[in-house]
């Protein structure tokens, strides 16, 4: 197997007495897109500050790699491996998209020939070759991010950190964007992304991790985060009051009733097994329903089970949050806890 493109082990961050990263492992292989999702102010910006070496990690801290170079014996390696797009723009918008690439260019000690042909092909490339000539700070927010990224990519980086790539950008923009890191993608960089949009990490992880109180409380793809919440179910709805309560005796306890709907809700996981069982039940007792859906949980189900508090969470001791025997345990915040290992 090859070197993962990042590797960290344990990282640690604190700000004061504010503990923001406590303990948190990541192996993201090459060429592959990690999502690191939460919400605003779980840490995601410090994660990206420490792995591309702009702050250094908390103390504690295990072994990090990114792009092959140790971080703590051999950070101007890693800059070398990486490119990195804040939320705040390194784009000046004084002179024009074209000057901004070939200063970039210069950055890197590129020949004045070789400068010129990688903006060129970059500006190509970005759909900004006609708004080259004009200064930066004319563009539109999509504009100015795609020459961002551009200039991440002049040193031709094999890392790239894309902290809330799309925050504040119009859908249609998104969606380009979203372009621009699949082609990334496609000649094998990888990518390490923060996002907010859980839609964005559908779309574009191979790989996802939900940050919430300064832990990793789930990783998996899409798919498999899909399945670890509760929240799938099968909706049997009648339009015979009489077959609707038969139904409902028969199906018993598991089922929540919905009697101005007259409409039974399951859990389910969604399997064909789940499905055969409950139509059996139904068949044996000579009951027909006249619409059934299977609701399959969505990503927004994952992220609000896995990063929903309640106070009573917030204010337990370190000692009840290790061993999960707080008030969590009820709520949502025990799943992943549960279900960690089975998604990695
Ligand atoms: P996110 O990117 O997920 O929104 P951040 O990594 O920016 O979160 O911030 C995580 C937490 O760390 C926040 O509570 C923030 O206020 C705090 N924080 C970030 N940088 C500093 C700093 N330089 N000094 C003190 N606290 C900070």
């Amino acid at each position: 197997m090859t070197n993962p493109a990042i590797a960290a082990n344990g990282l640690r961050k604190a700000y004061g007495e504010k503990t923001v990263l406590d303990g948190i492992d990541f192996s993201i292989p090459a060429g592959t897109v990690f999502a690191l999702l939460g919400p605003n102010g779980a840490g995601k910006t410090t994660a990206v500050k420490i792995l591309s070496t702009l702050i250094p990690p908390g103390e504690g801290s295990g072994a990090i790699s990114v792009g092959g170079h140790d971080l703590a014996t051999d950070a101007q390696a890693v800059r070398a491996a990486i490119g990195v797009t804040g939320q705040f723009s390194a784009v000046d918008g004084l002179i024009t998209g074209e000057e901004n690439l070939l200063l970039m260019a210069d950055l890197h000690h590129l020949s004045k020939a070789e400068g010129r042909r990688v903006t060129a092909e970059l500006l190509e490339r970005f759909d900004l070759t006609e708004a080259a000539k004009k200064p930066a700070s004319t563009y539109s927010g999509g504009m100015k991010r795609r020459l961002d990224i551009a200039m991440t990519l002049v040193g031709n980086p094999r890392v790239i950190f894309l902290d809330e790539p799309t925050t504040g950008l119009d859908p249609r923009s998104r969606h380009g964007m979203w372009q621009m890191i699949r082609g990334l993608v496609g000649d094998g960089v990888t990518v390490f992304l923060t996002t907010q949009y859980l839609e964005e990490a559908d779309e574009l992880a191979d790989r996802i991790a939900v940050l919430h109180n300064g832990k990793l409380v789930a990783e998996g793809s899409a798919e498999e985060l899909k399945r670890i919440v509760p929240g799938g179910h099968v909706r049997l709805r009648f339009s015979d009051p009489a077959a609707y309560r038969d139904a409902a005796a028969h199906l018993g306890g598991d089922a929540v009733r919905d009697d101005a709907a007259l409409a039974l809700q399951l859990p389910s996981d969604g399997t064909q097994s789940i499905l055969r069982s409950i139509l059996d039940r139904l068949d044996a007792a000579g009951i027909e329903a006249d619409e059934l859906t299977v609701h399959t949980p969505d990503l927004d189900d994952v992220f609000f089970a896995l990063t929903e508090t309640d106070t009573d969470t917030d204010t337990k001791t370190d000692t009840e949050a290790e061993s999960g025997t707080g008030t969590a345990a009820r709520t949502h915040a025990a799943v992943p806890a549960q279900n960690k290992e089975s998604v990695r």
